[in-house]
Protein backbone atom coordinates (compact mmCIF):
# COMPACT_ATOMS: atom_id res chain seq x y z
CA UNK A 1 0.00 0.00 0.00
CA UNK A 2 1.45 3.16 -0.71
CA UNK A 3 1.60 6.70 1.22
CA UNK A 4 -1.94 7.61 -0.02
CA UNK A 5 -3.77 4.59 0.47
CA UNK A 6 -3.97 3.78 -3.07
CA UNK A 7 -3.79 -0.17 -3.65
CA UNK A 8 -1.39 -1.54 -7.03
CA UNK A 9 -1.38 -4.85 -7.99
CA UNK A 10 1.89 -6.62 -8.24
CA UNK A 11 1.09 -8.70 -11.36
CA UNK A 12 -0.98 -6.36 -13.53
CA UNK A 13 0.11 -3.29 -12.20
CA UNK A 14 -3.59 -1.86 -12.00
CA UNK A 15 -4.91 0.51 -9.49
CA UNK A 16 -7.48 -0.32 -7.03
CA UNK A 17 -6.55 -4.16 -5.97
CA UNK A 18 -3.81 -6.27 -4.80
CA UNK A 19 -2.19 -9.61 -6.30
CA UNK A 20 -4.54 -11.42 -4.27
CA UNK A 21 -7.74 -9.59 -5.60
CA UNK A 22 -6.56 -9.39 -9.64
CA UNK A 23 -9.16 -11.13 -11.82
CA UNK A 24 -6.34 -11.06 -14.36
CA UNK A 25 -3.91 -13.10 -12.14
CA UNK A 26 -7.29 -15.67 -10.78
CA UNK A 27 -8.02 -15.57 -14.73
CA UNK A 28 -4.22 -16.77 -16.01
CA UNK A 29 -4.30 -19.54 -13.28
CA UNK A 30 -7.62 -20.55 -14.36
CA UNK A 31 -6.49 -21.12 -17.93
CA UNK A 32 -3.10 -22.40 -17.11
CA UNK A 33 -2.99 -24.58 -14.09
CA UNK A 34 0.36 -26.07 -14.34
CA UNK A 35 1.77 -22.78 -14.33
CA UNK A 36 3.87 -21.32 -11.36
CA UNK A 37 0.78 -18.84 -11.34
CA UNK A 38 -1.71 -21.59 -10.97
CA UNK A 39 -0.03 -22.91 -7.93
CA UNK A 40 0.74 -19.24 -5.99
CA UNK A 41 -2.87 -18.44 -6.24
CA UNK A 42 -3.67 -22.09 -4.68
CA UNK A 43 -0.64 -21.61 -2.13
CA UNK A 44 -2.29 -17.89 -1.41
CA UNK A 45 -5.69 -19.07 -0.94
CA UNK A 46 -4.81 -21.80 1.64
CA UNK A 47 -2.67 -19.28 3.37
CA UNK A 48 -5.11 -17.05 3.90
CA UNK A 49 -7.71 -19.81 5.13
CA UNK A 50 -4.77 -20.57 8.00
CA UNK A 51 -3.95 -17.00 8.97
CA UNK A 52 -5.53 -16.40 12.45
CA UNK A 53 -7.51 -13.33 13.16
CA UNK A 54 -5.56 -11.21 15.75
CA UNK A 55 -8.63 -10.30 17.32
CA UNK A 56 -10.45 -13.13 17.61
CA UNK A 57 -7.71 -15.47 17.42
CA UNK A 58 -9.96 -18.22 15.15
CA UNK A 59 -8.18 -19.55 12.07
CA UNK A 60 -11.25 -18.59 9.96
CA UNK A 61 -9.83 -16.84 7.04
CA UNK A 62 -10.46 -13.37 8.16
CA UNK A 63 -8.72 -10.28 9.53
CA UNK A 64 -9.20 -7.93 12.54
CA UNK A 65 -10.49 -5.64 9.47
CA UNK A 66 -13.32 -8.20 8.08
CA UNK A 67 -13.76 -9.90 12.03
CA UNK A 68 -17.61 -10.16 12.80
CA UNK A 69 -16.44 -9.85 16.91
CA UNK A 70 -14.11 -7.23 16.53
CA UNK A 71 -16.69 -5.22 14.97
CA UNK A 72 -19.25 -5.97 16.58
CA UNK A 73 -17.26 -5.89 20.40
CA UNK A 74 -16.19 -2.12 19.11
CA UNK A 75 -19.70 -0.67 18.22
CA UNK A 76 -20.69 -2.13 21.97
CA UNK A 77 -17.01 -0.47 23.67
CA UNK A 78 -17.76 2.90 21.53
CA UNK A 79 -21.63 3.12 22.55
CA UNK A 80 -20.70 2.29 26.60
CA UNK A 81 -18.09 4.23 26.43
CA UNK A 82 -20.32 7.50 24.92
CA UNK A 83 -22.70 6.69 27.58
CA UNK A 84 -20.46 6.50 30.35
CA UNK A 85 -18.28 9.82 29.70
CA UNK A 86 -21.71 11.57 29.59
CA UNK A 87 -22.44 10.24 33.02
CA UNK A 88 -19.39 11.66 34.13
CA UNK A 89 -19.67 14.59 32.65
CA UNK A 90 -23.51 14.83 34.31
CA UNK A 91 -22.12 14.29 37.44
CA UNK A 92 -19.01 16.61 36.97
CA UNK A 93 -21.65 19.45 36.31
CA UNK A 94 -23.58 18.16 39.26
CA UNK A 95 -21.51 18.69 41.96
CA UNK A 96 -19.63 21.63 40.13
CA UNK A 97 -16.08 19.75 39.72
CA UNK A 98 -14.36 21.93 37.33
CA UNK A 99 -11.05 24.02 37.68
CA UNK A 100 -11.09 26.18 40.84
CA UNK A 101 -13.44 24.47 43.09
CA UNK A 102 -12.19 23.98 46.64
CA UNK A 103 -12.46 20.09 47.73
CA UNK A 104 -11.43 17.83 50.45
CA UNK A 105 -10.51 14.50 50.74
CA UNK A 106 -8.94 12.01 52.98
CA UNK A 107 -5.37 12.04 52.82
CA UNK A 108 -5.36 8.01 53.72
CA UNK A 109 -1.70 7.10 52.05
CA UNK A 110 -0.20 10.02 53.90
CA UNK A 111 -1.92 9.47 56.97
CA UNK A 112 -2.61 13.55 56.71
CA UNK A 113 -6.40 12.86 57.29
CA UNK A 114 -8.67 15.65 56.01
CA UNK A 115 -6.74 17.53 53.30
CA UNK A 116 -8.60 20.82 51.67
CA UNK A 117 -7.49 21.10 47.90
CA UNK A 118 -7.99 22.98 44.70
CA UNK A 119 -8.73 21.78 41.22
CA UNK A 120 -5.92 22.11 39.29
CA UNK A 121 -6.11 19.92 36.56
CA UNK A 122 -8.84 17.25 34.91
CA UNK A 123 -7.13 14.45 32.92
CA UNK A 124 -10.08 13.91 30.55
CA UNK A 125 -8.50 11.54 28.22
CA UNK A 126 -8.28 9.14 31.17
CA UNK A 127 -11.92 8.69 31.56
CA UNK A 128 -13.32 5.59 29.78
CA UNK A 129 -15.48 3.16 31.16
CA UNK A 130 -13.19 0.75 32.45
CA UNK A 131 -13.32 3.05 35.40
CA UNK A 132 -16.79 1.32 36.17
CA UNK A 133 -15.01 -1.43 37.75
CA UNK A 134 -11.40 -0.02 38.01
CA UNK A 135 -10.71 2.42 41.39
CA UNK A 136 -7.48 3.90 39.69
CA UNK A 137 -8.59 4.84 36.11
CA UNK A 138 -10.95 7.19 37.85
CA UNK A 139 -8.17 9.52 39.40
CA UNK A 140 -8.69 11.84 36.54
CA UNK A 141 -9.08 14.78 38.71
CA UNK A 142 -5.87 16.97 40.21
CA UNK A 143 -5.85 18.98 43.27
CA UNK A 144 -2.93 20.94 45.01
CA UNK A 145 -3.43 20.63 48.60
CA UNK A 146 -4.06 24.21 50.08
CA UNK A 147 -0.88 24.17 52.79
CA UNK A 148 0.78 23.86 49.63
CA UNK A 149 -0.69 26.70 47.24
CA UNK A 150 2.09 29.37 46.95
CA UNK A 151 4.70 26.98 46.76
CA UNK A 152 7.26 26.66 43.59
CA UNK A 153 6.47 23.26 42.36
CA UNK A 154 3.26 22.36 44.97
CA UNK A 155 2.38 18.49 44.61
CA UNK A 156 -0.65 17.43 42.41
CA UNK A 157 -2.87 14.50 43.92
CA UNK A 158 -5.01 12.39 41.92
CA UNK A 159 -8.15 12.07 43.31
CA UNK A 160 -11.73 10.62 42.01
CA UNK A 161 -14.90 12.18 41.98
CA UNK A 162 -17.81 11.43 44.55
CA UNK A 163 -19.59 9.12 42.43
CA UNK A 164 -18.02 6.78 39.47
CA UNK A 165 -20.67 6.10 37.36
CA UNK A 166 -22.61 2.32 37.75
CA UNK A 167 -19.36 1.25 39.65
CA UNK A 168 -18.68 -2.33 40.28
CA UNK A 169 -15.59 -2.64 41.72
CA UNK A 170 -14.30 -3.87 45.11
CA UNK A 171 -16.25 -1.68 47.25
CA UNK A 172 -15.66 -3.82 50.72
CA UNK A 173 -13.85 -2.47 53.56
CA UNK A 174 -10.91 -4.90 52.46
CA UNK A 175 -10.73 -3.39 49.22
CA UNK A 176 -11.13 0.03 50.41
CA UNK A 177 -7.59 -0.33 52.48
CA UNK A 178 -5.75 -1.39 49.34
CA UNK A 179 -8.41 0.92 47.21
CA UNK A 180 -6.19 4.69 45.62
CA UNK A 181 -9.66 5.92 45.40
CA UNK A 182 -9.36 8.76 47.47
CA UNK A 183 -12.94 10.23 46.77
CA UNK A 184 -13.33 13.90 47.11
CA UNK A 185 -15.98 15.79 48.79
CA UNK A 186 -16.95 19.34 47.66
CA UNK A 187 -16.70 22.43 49.69
CA UNK A 188 -16.58 25.38 46.88
CA UNK A 189 -18.28 23.73 43.73
CA UNK A 190 -17.64 25.58 40.11
CA UNK A 191 -20.83 26.64 37.91
CA UNK A 192 -21.77 24.36 35.50
CA UNK A 193 -20.72 27.02 32.70
CA UNK A 194 -17.07 26.75 34.28
CA UNK A 195 -17.17 23.05 34.40
CA UNK A 196 -18.40 23.11 30.69
CA UNK A 197 -15.64 25.40 29.51
CA UNK A 198 -13.35 23.42 30.16
CA UNK A 199 -14.85 20.07 28.52
CA UNK A 200 -12.31 19.51 25.60
CA UNK A 201 -14.30 19.62 21.85
CA UNK A 202 -16.25 16.00 20.92
CA UNK A 203 -15.08 14.61 24.60
CA UNK A 204 -18.28 12.80 25.14
CA UNK A 205 -18.41 10.90 21.88
CA UNK A 206 -14.83 10.25 21.75
CA UNK A 207 -13.68 6.64 22.49
CA UNK A 208 -10.12 7.76 23.92
CA UNK A 209 -7.76 5.26 25.37
CA UNK A 210 -10.10 2.50 24.93
CA UNK A 211 -9.62 1.99 21.02
CA UNK A 212 -5.64 1.24 21.86
CA UNK A 213 -7.36 -2.05 23.17
CA UNK A 214 -8.61 -2.63 20.15
CA UNK A 215 -5.81 -2.23 17.54
CA UNK A 216 -3.51 -4.21 19.47
CA UNK A 217 -2.46 -7.86 20.33
CA UNK A 218 -3.72 -6.47 24.25
CA UNK A 219 -3.54 -9.24 26.39
CA UNK A 220 -6.94 -7.48 28.10
CA UNK A 221 -9.77 -6.92 26.04
CA UNK A 222 -12.09 -4.83 27.98
CA UNK A 223 -15.01 -6.39 26.09
CA UNK A 224 -16.36 -7.81 29.23
CA UNK A 225 -15.87 -5.25 30.87
CA UNK A 226 -18.22 -3.48 29.00
CA UNK A 227 -20.88 -6.19 28.40
CA UNK A 228 -21.18 -5.72 32.25
CA UNK A 229 -21.09 -1.94 31.81
CA UNK A 230 -23.93 -2.44 29.62
CA UNK A 231 -26.19 -4.61 31.71
CA UNK A 232 -25.66 -2.09 34.67
CA UNK A 233 -27.06 0.71 32.48
CA UNK A 234 -30.01 -1.43 31.37
CA UNK A 235 -30.69 -2.15 34.89
CA UNK A 236 -30.38 0.67 36.43
CA UNK A 237 -32.17 2.84 33.90
CA UNK A 238 -35.29 -0.41 34.82
CA UNK A 239 -34.97 0.76 38.25
CA UNK A 240 -35.67 4.61 37.61
CA UNK A 241 -38.63 3.86 35.52
ZN1 LIG B 1 -4.07 -6.96 -10.94
ZN1 LIG C 1 -11.72 -12.62 14.08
Amino acid sequence: MSYNNTVYCGYCYQKGHNQRGCPKKKQYAKDNPDSYVARDVKESAAASKNRRCGYCKEAAGHTRRTCAMYKSDFKLAEKVNVAYRAKVLELLKQYGIGIGALVKYEDTWRGNGTTMAIVTQIQWDQVDFRGFENSGTVRFIGVTPCSQLGHRYPDTEWVSPPEVPWYDGDDSAEGAAHRPMKALSMLNPVSVMAVEATVPEGWVDNIGKVADFYSGDHYQSPRDTAERVAKKMAESENKSE
